[in-house]
């Protein structure tokens, strides 16, 4: 694997943190825990869409783009960290932002992530939910070239094999971070969406042959779907980096334990490993992705998945911008 192959635009703060979280792993009495810290990238709040966007933004520039577009739900990270991109480049920014989520309150749609794309001077349209977001986003951008634009479509989460090259990347830099500190890892857990995180994971990890075990935790879709899902972005991103051989099935592993009753709908695991985590070692998740990956992590400890002296890293992959959408959430909660 040799990344400097591709163009890239430096975006983000990197090598991220990578630390040790005593009290928690003191407090679930299993394996050492530690955090990739993805929530410190930097870019406007930071979180995983910043390594992606490092070589898409890297190629739109590289195509003559003037305008990025993209799609994602109203609380997207994605959108808020696309719209810093375009702004670091001088570039435009438009995004459809899908109504998936409806249920929860007023400031679901005015702030948080949505307060800040408007601060980027994103330009941002609502759609129903239920649409094929890309083809919404791909129209949008050809309505854009027949009015003497130069748009650069990127796909909802920034997942297709450019973009999961940053996560391939990430693998790289986690694996020498561990290296340099004669630390094995035995397993790598995150929250899993648009399924290019886990797929450049993956296809990075296949091309160094590391052996790490990393498992997603599913935000949104069913265990089968989500595995066929990152299976063939890591496959495609394989390829793109050039590595000899099919990207085996049996690498994917996905859970679909934290969905509760769909995206972006709160569960009481989710609410309770987060203050877990923000009471503990006084870091914020996002009830979304992180919160919901966090709780996936604590149920696999709980149910004596791993050994004691076993390490496993925990990717925190940023969002807590979306916690200003949930406050009715956790306002109510007093310290115990
Ligand atoms: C997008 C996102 C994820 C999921 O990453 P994918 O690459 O879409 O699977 C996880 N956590 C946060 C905070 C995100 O914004």
């Amino acid at each position: 694997m040799h990344l400097a192959r591709f163009p890239r635009y430096q975006l983000g703060h990197f090598p991220t943190p990578l630390e040790r979280l005593d009290r928690l792993t003191e407090d679930l009495g299993g394996p050492e825990i530690w955090i990739k810290r993805d929530d410190c990238t930097g870019l406007a709040s930071g979180g995983n869409k910043t390594r992606k966007l490092e070589f898409l933004l890297a190629d739109a520039v590289a195509e003559g783009a003037d305008t990025l577009v993209t799609q994602g739900a109203t609380q997207s990270n994605h959108v808020r960290q696309t719209a810093a991109a375009a702004c670091r480049a001088g570039l435009a920014c438009h995004a459809l932002l899908e109504r998936r989520v409806t249920n929860q309150g007023a400031d679901y749609e005015a702030a948080g992530n949505v307060l800040l794309d408007a601060m980027m001077d994103c330009a941002f349209d609502f759609r129903p939910a239920g649409l094929d977001m890309n083809a919404e986003g791909q129209a949008l951008a050809e309505d854009l070239r027949a009015q003497g634009r130069k748009p650069y479509f990127i796909p909802g989460g920034g997942s297709n094999p450019v973009g999961a090259l940053g996560y391939a990347a990430c693998a790289e830099e986690l694996v020498y971070q561990a290296d340099a500190r004669g630390l094995k890892i035995d397993a790598l857990v995150h929250a899993t969406g648009s399924a290019g995180t886990q797929a450049g994971l993956l296809a990075g990890l296949y091309a160094m042959n590391a052996p790490i075990p990393v498992t997603g935790i599913s935000v949104r879709a069913p265990r089968d779907r989500q595995i066929a899902n990152v299976h063939a972005l890591a496959a495609q991103t394989a390829e793109l980096l050039g590595v000899r051989g099919e990207l085996p099935r049996d690498m994917v592993d996905a859970h679909d334990g934290q969905v509760g009753p769909g995206y972006g709908q709160p569960t009481d695991e989710m609410v309770d490993a987060m203050l877990l985590l923000s009471r503990l070692e006084g870091i914020l998740l996002d009830p979304v992705y992180s919160g919901k990956g966090f709780a996936g992590l604590v149920a696999m400890i709980r149910q004596g998945r791993f050994r004691k002296g076993q390490r496993v890293v925990f990717l925190h992959t940023g969002g807590s911008a979306a916690l200003f959408a949930y406050g009715h959430l956790f306002n109510n909660q007093k310290a115990a």
